[in-house]
């Protein structure tokens, strides 16, 4: 294992990471339910649902199935003139529990690439309207959509991991960021305002994170924002894409942010926790007007179609996925899992270390008053028995809904483990 950790070290990319890493990665040899086993034996949680994705704990007996059945089946085949059942019983499932009027579903291979299309489809919906001259997104600040070409024109120009690229790729609108969670009427008002000055005629559509800005800052923001949002899009006559890449299948309360808000996004897209967890899959929704508009201008189509586009495995797997969504339980994890979280990170925020602990649905954040040290704080967290990946600033943990008190309480305790390593550091 040393010598797999090496080689890993010397000749394999990790996220965001230089070659060679600075830090090795751990090895680890197995995963189950919120369990992952490492090489040298010891057993940590997996407090990040690695990377949100793992909604239901690792190798759920009900996705692991569905693999095995599809494998044994067809594990893919082109989806150009080509379709199956897995495919069809996905859409079904997708269309029937999003926002009403999402009727569409264009599958792919990653989040990413669902924005890619997201804002192809924002972009050609405009052509076919007539409006070539509508180019371009307004976004908010501290957003987050993705590490492709469009996704990091629309990700946080300054903050953000992209901020390398500023200026190179299409020049999109930002506004600032949103108001926090429990903004007042007037300052909702105020920012609205200020979001509505910077619609244009060049402008084909806003695009945002809906409720939870996700890897752009860990920031929540209120239900409201997203209904006035819709009635900007109107008013303007542009398109509303919500990425609900991260908040999709229940993470943060509800089983989509759009749908607990009470509106219809003209697009939008789900990924990670779509699968559970077992392979890179997403799609991008949209409704028959979006669809019509699209079809009948000068591509005559949407002009995306990826090699592994509809992937009958990727697509069985979200079906059981979607099983254990409509079985329910997670309507009671989750908020047993923010309430404990709430509890047991509040206190931290006496520590001159942190500036701020915000929690919703299964999802818990401590802002740091400064970066992190990564090395340190993963190895405090390891000891404590649990995986965390904080980033900048932020310590934070996206429990699987599995997760019971006790493992919760856990994953605290490595939070708490790691503002402990911070304050020593000062
Ligand atoms: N949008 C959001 C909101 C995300 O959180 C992510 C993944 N971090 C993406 C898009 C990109 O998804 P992927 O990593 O699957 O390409």
């Amino acid at each position: 294992m040393e010598d797999l950790a090496r080689f890993d070290q010397e000749h394999i990319w990790h996220p965001y990471g230089p070659m060679p890493a600075a830090v090795p990665s751990i090895p680890v040899t197995s995963a189950e339910g919120v369990t992952l086993h490492l090489d040298d034996d010891r057993n940590i949680i997996d407090g990040m649902s690695s990377w949100w994705a793992v909604a239901h704990g690792h190798r759920h007996p009900h996705l692991v199935e569905a693999a095995h059945r599809q494998i044994n089946q067809m594990p893919h085949v082109m989806f150009g003139g080509l379709t199956h059942k897995p495919a069809v019983d996905l859409a079904e499932w997708l269309v029937d529990i999003t926002p009403e009027g999402l009727d569409l579903v264009f599958y792919s291979d990653s989040g990413s690439v669902s924005v890619e299309v997201a804002i192809k489809m924002a972009l050609q919906y405009q052509m076919g309207n007539g409006h070539p001259e509508r180019n371009r997104l307004v976004t908010w600040r501290r957003g987050y959509h993705g590490d492709t070409q469009g996704p990091m024109s629309v990700c946080d120009p300054e903050g953000g991991m992209h901020s390398l690229w500023t200026g190179q790729w299409t020049p999109q609108v930002f506004a600032d960021k949103p108001p926090a969670r429990g903004a007042t009427e007037e300052e909702r008002a105020r920012y609205l305002a200020h979001f509505d000055s910077l619609i244009d005629d060049s402008v084909a559509g806003i695009i945002i994170e809906p409720v939870v800005q996700g890897a752009g800052g860990m920031r929540f923001h209120d239900h409201e924002l997203l209904v006035e949002l819709r009635k900007l899009c109107d008013k303007h006559g542009i398109l509303l894409i919500a990425d609900e890449i991260a908040t999709g299948f229940g993470r943060a309360g509800d089983l989509f942010t759009t749908k607990a808000a009470g509106i219809v996004p003209d697009i939008m897209c789900v990924g990670k926790a779509l699968t559970g967890g077992f392979m890179s899959f997403a799609a991008t929704l949209t409704t028959a007007d979006v669809a019509r508009t699209i079809s009948s201008g000068a591509g005559g189509g949407i002009m995306h179609g990826p090699t592994f586009m509809g992937n009958p495995l990727a697509c069985a797997v979200a079906c059981a996925q979607l099983d254990l969504i409509a079985e329910g339980q997670w309507r009671e994890d989750v908020p047993r899992i923010e309430s404990r979280l709430r509890d047991q990170l509040q206190p931290l925020a006496s520590s001159d270390a942190v500036a701020d602990v915000r929690v919703l649905g299964a999802i818990g954040v401590v802002e740091m008053q400064r970066p992190v040290d990564m090395g340190l704080a993963t190895a405090a967290a390891v000891d404590a028995g649990v995986w965390l990946r904080p980033f900048g600033k932020l310590v934070y943990t996206m429990p699987p809904y599995i997760s019971t008190n006790d493992e919760v309480d856990r994953i605290c305790e490595a939070i708490a483990a790691i503002v402990a390593a911070e304050e020593k550091r000062r």
